[in-house]
């Protein structure tokens, strides 16, 4: 029954896997890292760095979860748009920064320029744990929560600027048709970006990933989480996941202009970019 996952029929992939996550939804985030050393939150950080999102712009996170990528894409907007507004005041050599500052922090919509997160997940008890942490954390302004299925998005045709997906589209059964609707619901111009893990060329590496990943992962996902089955899917998932060059591919068919990837860790996770026109 450990290994039950690995001829699971398409028809049922989607039901396994939302059972998956709902059972791992209360302990996802300290699961996260306990598996990765923390270094998930590295990959994520990396991401956020390729997006580079300016104030004003509408992310559309996908497989969001429990709203890592979102709450970063907040914070980073707000840097940023702190660094712009410090830059104008030096420029023009005003004192008032601080009467500035206080009346933007009242007002944080202002403070985010407008940007907006939309995290779209299919499964409810991931959302209701990143809702939770939202307020925890004092993430409101600015992000909002959707029900919805990667391969069948509850959007209109050209919403966002930036589609992300992080973790998410190995886990969906018909990746092609959730390219399609990244590809439908961005504007003209707006950019996808996928983060996954991916395929270690050096076959050194590779071999050390291999013993750590099938080993020792589903044995983590027991003893913390007393879950072997949901960590056997997740190192299942991974090796199925197709490489980097494949995936590319996949994107330039489903309309994706400019696709390149940048390999992190050795290729153990990889970002993909593609825009629209
Ligand atoms: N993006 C988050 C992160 O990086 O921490 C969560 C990633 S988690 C490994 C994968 C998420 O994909 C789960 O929350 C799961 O419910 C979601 N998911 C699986 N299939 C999906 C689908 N067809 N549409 C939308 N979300 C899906």
């Amino acid at each position: 029954a450990h290994f039950g996952f690995q001829s699971v029929p398409e028809g049922e992939k989607a039901e396994k896997v939302y059972k998956v996550f709902e059972s791992v939804a209360q302990k996802y985030d300290i699961m996260n890292d306990a598996m990765s050393l923390g270094v998930h939150r590295l990959w994520k950080d990396a991401l956020l760095r390729i997006m580079n999102p300016l104030p004003g712009c509408r992310l559309l996170d996908v497989a969001g979860g429990t709203g890592d990528i979102s709450f970063r894409f907040l914070e980073y907007v707000r840097n940023q748009q702190e660094r712009l507004l410090r830059r104008t005041m030096r420029k023009h050599q005003t004192p008032t920064w601080h009467e500035i500052a206080a009346s933007y922090t009242s007002q944080q919509a202002t403070v985010l320029g407008g940007s907006r997160a939309v995290v779209c997940d299919i499964n409810k008890e991931m959302l209701k744990v990143g809702r939770q942490r939202a307020k925890d954390l004092s993430y409101g302004t600015g992000l909002s929560w959707v029900v919805g299925d990667a391969e069948e998005l509850p959007f209109e045709d050209d919403q966002f600027d930036i589609y992300s997906i992080a973790f998410g589209i190995r886990n969906v059964t018909h990746m092609d048709k959730a390219l399609q609707e990244a590809h439908r619901v961005l504007k003209p111009g707006g950019r996808f970006l996928c983060l996954e893990f991916s395929h270690v060329s050096n076959p050194v590496l590779s071999r050390i990933y291999d013993a750590y990943s099938f080993q020792l992962i589903p044995v983590i996902g027991e003893v913390i989480a007393g879950d072997w089955n949901s960590y056997q899917y997740l190192v299942e998932s991974i090796r199925r996941f197709p490489d980097q060059e494949t995936f590319s591919h996949m994107m330039a068919e489903a309309g994706f202009f400019s696709v390149r990837f940048t390999n992190l860790t050795a290729g153990v996770v990889a970002v993909h970019s593609g825009f629209k026109l």
